[in-house]
């Protein structure tokens, strides 16, 4: 076993990913063989129903760097990274894909700056002159108050244990994992890096759940979708009341007549259709409120393979069962 305080260990969410498994151990051994010393592989098997584990069991039996963390189903990928850092004792936490999109060169320049400049936090900004999610970047920083997330920032990325250490403190269910790594503050620079294609297989991720991922995101580090409303309200009314001075003058000036049918309704049906939007915004809110006062585990690890230093979970957000454990 390493000595944690050296360890380097990468943190491999792993989801339906048999083919991907060997080729990156490869790849780690031929691109970081100067730092092989100092290196655990984590992969956390997320439940995967095809043979990526017994891939990732395979190629431990000589290799003892390869350590696996197999979850008891599919929890996602931000749950997948929070088991490992919540379990894992190491010096310094590379999280990245199987796939090989983040190269393992950039790994090299992240573990540079941790070791010459004392940098906490230090991730990969994706090097594209468009991407589509860059809306949702602006948008959250505009609404998130405090807590600021780079565009472009991608969950590749270099962790000092300090940084892990603050996040084992953070109790939410709702892992946005962006926006956790920026709440602690400490010290961060971003590395670009040109992100390669998907070595094989597809990826696990479509339109409705990065829409999903989105509002988790949003919701979870701003509650101005909720006040907004009481702002648009009072601006409603005020218009409602200076219309209401302007009947009633005119009633009393030119008497009554009953035609307005048409301003009527669209006045109603417009008020309806905010006031069922801003409903559905505190159900989004109140849905996630009842999934944190439930105080579920966000991961259940059912199986650790390997002797990479663990610490039996103690400060963790989620479960490790018994047999797991080591009695020291
Ligand atoms: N992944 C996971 N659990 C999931 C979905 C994905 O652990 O439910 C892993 C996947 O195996 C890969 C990483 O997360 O290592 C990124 O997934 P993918 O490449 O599909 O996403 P993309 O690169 O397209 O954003
Ligand atoms: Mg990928």
């Amino acid at each position: 076993m390493n000595n944690p305080n050296e360890t380097i260990a990468l943190i491999v969410p792993v989801f339906n990913e048999e083919e991907n498994i060997a080729p990156f151990v490869t790849e780690v051994e031929r691109v970081l063989s100067d730092y092989l010393s100092q290196i655990e592989i984590v992969f956390v098997d997320d439940g995967s129903s095809d043979n990526t584990a017994q891939k990732a069991i395979e190629l431990q039996q000589d290799k003892s760097f390869i350590n696996l963390l197999q979850l008891s189903r599919n929890f996602g990928k931000e749950a997948a990274v929070s088991a490992a850092l919540d379990t894992v004792e190491a010096a310094a936490y590379v999280i990245i894909d199987v796939d090989l999109q983040h190269p393992l060169s950039t790994v090299i320049e992240f573990i540079h700056i941790w070791q010459t400049e004392k940098i906490d936090n230090i991730y990969g900004i994706r090097n594209e002159k468009y991407i589509s999610s860059l809306w949702f970047y602006r948008l959250f920083n505009r609404l998130s108050g405090r807590v600021k997330i780079p565009v472009n920032v991608s969950d590749f990325r270099l962790i000092d244990r300090k940084v892990v250490e603050i996040l084992r403190t953070l109790p939410e269910r709702n892992r946005f994992m962006k926006g956790l790594f920026a709440w602690g503050g400490l010290k961060s620079r971003g590395v670009p890096y040109i992100q390669a294609e998907r070595k094989t297989g597809n990826t696990k991720f479509n339109y409705p759940k990065l829409w999903n991922f989105a509002l988790d995101g949003i919701m979870g580090f701003s509650t101005l979708p909720l006040r907004v409303w009481s702002y648009f309200g009072g601006f409603v009314a005020l218009l409602a009341f200076i219309y209401m001075l302007w009947i009633v003058a005119k009633t009393l000036i030119f008497g009554i007549d009953v035609s307005g049918y048409a301003s009527l309704m669209s006045v109603i049906l417009f008020l309806g259709g905010i006031q069922l939007v801003s409903i559905g915004i505190l159900g989004e809110y109140l849905g996630r409120v009842s999934e944190e006062v439930k105080r579920r585990p966000v991961y259940v690890i059912a199986d650790i393979v390997g002797d990479m230093a663990t610490n039996n979970g103690k400060n963790g957000c989620g479960v490790i069962l018994e047999k797991n454990k080591n009695d020291d």
